[in-house]
């Protein structure tokens, strides 16, 4: 069971990980070429004259060949992938510019004296970041007292106490959410955990694996050598033995989107049953949660399994891998040979990043990770106007309305399921900018010398405010992601769909911009947002958030059959240069890709109504219709870095940027019209092959 919220870039929000990196800088201090300047008669779009970066076209293609090169082409040919960044494009450089907008904030809090205690923590926290002297100074000290409890382990009894704890690692993690059964409460819920890798990397054959495993191995010897172990080389091959014997245990990334195969509600003593090798009543209490009597498991025959390993694996080897995941998780707030080890296999091997980022730009990370609502209410008071709320309420409005009325038309969907997705459309919950209430930090112990105890006492903070909410109704003003992140979500358990106030900026959306390229862009983004409530898993849970399959069998035949056609054509594109047997996995991405094209459709949908029955003026050569086509190509503007590539193919939900941006159109008869593509066209579909879902 992953009941936790689906987004529209980089992949699930988990539960401890609000993991969406942000970094920094905008338009005008890039390499980038920025967008012609906009005639003077202001206000005009960011981008180009009307939204769209024209320059950037390569206006030498055919639209029908290579949309996504027709839009683009210019700035693929001549944009490099800066040396710090294992993918870079429109999202990029807005995270750039949220990056850059929360280091001034930050700047500016630092200079004047604080008087809010939460802006004097966030302070704190940041200046510890930066007192790398301190850091050096202090060595490996902070993480002593881990690495003294477990050396302190003697047996099996022992071992038990440390895996519950929730900075350790195990073949199994701890996360609260609330319980599909009943939405209005929190349950706890055990999943497969474990592994230094994704999974893929450990069982894939060929030499360019060998050379991953082997990479991972040498780092597991580096991080050990540097706790101290003077065997680092023989605890290393241990280490990797024993997550080689995991691996194949586990689910696959495409299995664990089985809503009902990953909901398996069960007591004490089913959990016992499943895994008796575990003293769970032991773990239990480790965690904090000692008086729980009820658990949700997930992948359940990867959980006992792997934890069968606790007794076939020696006590010794469980100790090196503690030692060594312990340490790896914390080696950014360690002294810099942990952070360089750190870097040179996550970072460089595993995504082919050259350089690692400004200290500051990590810094400001740090902040957004662990104090992210301390710093997020600033900075939506400087950086979004309530006139953007607004204009984004009648967006999401609009696209609302217009699925409405799709879905009053659909033929594929008989009238008992129609009623069912009307009842679940009427419920949808949109937030835009930032949540009603911000985080209360005040239990939370901040000092501007301790980074590593700050981050841990932050991280310890947030578990214990989960744990304290198990016996509380659930909180449905909760967001779970801050307002400076260049993202959206939509949750199925609440039925809400979430945009942060940073994706509220160009190429997504500008208030000064012609509406079909605010359709195009962020109107195809909350479409998608809202197609999560009615995709392959969304369709899984009804109107309150619960699992209860409200399809009839007749509807699901035929939505089954449309959604096999639309996995064969993402499964097709195979996007590493000289790789062709690396290719998008259909079933994995299958979710966000119906989001994209549900997405589009019901942007184009909104916008034709938006019209009230006018042509949309032509503006520079440009029809509204081929407008809002090419803002979703734009939206998707981006290159990666072939490793960072491969890693997104293995492990993510998301279908690459090049793929997003160039398919769901296809399937869009106004597309065909727009740019007149007929069957000569490499990218055309004859009409009965254009999958149409939403
Ligand atoms: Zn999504």
């Amino acid at each position: 069971m992953q009941p936790t919220t689906y987004d529209i870039f980089r992949g699930k929000v988990m539960r401890t990980s609000f993991l969406l990196a942000v970094y920094a800088v905008n338009c005008m201090i890039t390499f980038i070429p920025c967008a012609a300047a906009a005639p003077s008669t202001s206000p005009t779009a960011a981008l180009g004259t009307f939204g769209i970066d024209t320059l950037q076209m390569d206006r030498s293609i055919e639209p029908g060949d290579d949309f996504y090169r027709y839009v683009n082409g210019r700035w693929l040919e001549n944009t490099p992938i800066p040396a710090d960044k294992s993918r870079y494009g429109s999202f990029d450089v807005l995270r750039d510019k949220s990056e850059t907008d929360l280091h001034v904030l930050l700047n500016e809090h630092i200079k004047s004296p604080q008087i809010d205690p939460t802006l004097k923590k966030v302070v704190d926290l940041y200046i510890s970041w930066m007192d790398e002297a301190t850091i050096e100074k202090r060595g490996i000290e902070p993480l002593k007292p881990d690495l003294d409890r477990i050396a302190a382990v003697k047996n099996k009894a022992d071992l038990m106490e440390l895996i519950g704890s929730p900075q350790m690692s195990a073949p199994f993690g701890f996360g609260i959410q609330p319980d599909p059964a009943d939405t209005t409460r929190y349950k706890v819920f055990i999943g497969q955990a474990g592994l230094g890798m994704g999974r893929d990397y450990y069982l894939n054959k060929g030499a360019e694996y060998d050379a991953f495993r082997a990479a991972y191995q040498n780092h597991i010897a580096t991080i050990l050598q540097l706790t101290g172990d003077a065997d680092s080389r023989n605890s290393a091959a241990a280490v990797f033995e024993l997550e080689m014997t995991l691996a194949p245990l586990q689910w696959s990334p495409a299995r664990q989107r089985d809503v009902q195969a990953t909901y398996n509600p069960m007591s004490r003593e089913g959990l016992t049953q499943l895994a008796p090798n575990v003293d769970w009543p032991v773990v239990l209490e480790a965690s904090g949660l000692g008086d729980i009597q009820h658990v949700v498991v997930g992948e359940v025959s990867a959980i006992a399994d792997g934890a069968s390993l606790l007794d076939s694996v020696p006590l010794s080897t469980w100790k090196k891998y503690l030692t060594f995941h312990r340490a790896s998780d914390t080696a950014s707030l360690l002294p810099k040979d942990f952070d360089q080890a750190n870097f040179d296999f996550n970072s460089r091997i595993m995504r082919g990043v050259k350089e690692q980022r400004d200290r500051w730009k990590r810094g400001v990370t740090l902040v957004d990770r662990n104090m992210g609502d301390g710093l997020g209410k600033a900075y939506v008071k400087k950086h979004f106007p309530p006139k953007h709320k607004a204009q984004m309420e009648q967006l999401v409005n609009n696209l609302l309305t217009a699925l409405k009325t799709r879905i009053d038309t659909l033929t594929w969907m008989d009238n008992a399921t129609r009623i069912e997705a009307l009842k679940k459309l009427a419920t949808f919950d949109p937030r835009i900018g930032y949540p009603a209430t911000w985080r209360d930090y005040s239990g939370l112990i901040i000092k501007p010398n301790t980074l590593f105890e700050n981050v841990q006492n932050a991280r310890q903070f947030e578990w214990e405010r989960r744990v304290s909410r198990l016996k509380e109704p659930v909180d449905r003003d909760e967001w779970h992601m801050t307002p400076s992140t260049v993202n959206a979500y939509y949750s199925p358990l609440m039925n809400q769909i979430t945009f942060p106030a940073a994706i509220l900026q160009p190429p997504f959306f500008d208030a000064n911009a012609d509406p079909a390229v605010n359709y195009g862009g962020i109107g195809a983004v909350i479409g998608h947002e809202i197609g999560h409530g009615f995709d392959d898993q969304g369709r899984e849970f009804d109107e309150n958030g619960r699992i209860r399959n409200w399809w009839t069998p007749a509807t699901l035949k035929r939505f089954s059959a449309a959604t096999k056609e639309l996995g064969e054509q993402y499964s097709a594109y195979c996007p590493i240069p000289g790789d062709d047997k690396t290719c998008v996995n259909g079933a994995l991405t299958m979710g966000e890709n119906i989001g994209d094209l549900g997405g589009m459709q019901m942007a184009h949908t909104a916008y034709r109504v938006s019209l009230l029955g006018r042509e949309a003026p032509v503006i520079e050569g440009f029809t509204g219709d081929q407008r809002f086509f090419m803002a979703w190509a734009q939206v998707w503007r981006g290159k990666s870095r072939n490793d960072a590539l491969l890693n997104l193919l293995l492990t993510n939900p998301h279908a690459p940027e090049m793929v997003r941006g160039q398919n769901p159109q296809r399937n869009i008869d106004a597309w065909y019209e727009a740019f007149d593509v007929t069957e000569d066209d490499a990218m055309y579909l004859h009409p009965d092959s254009r999958v149409r879902i939403w």
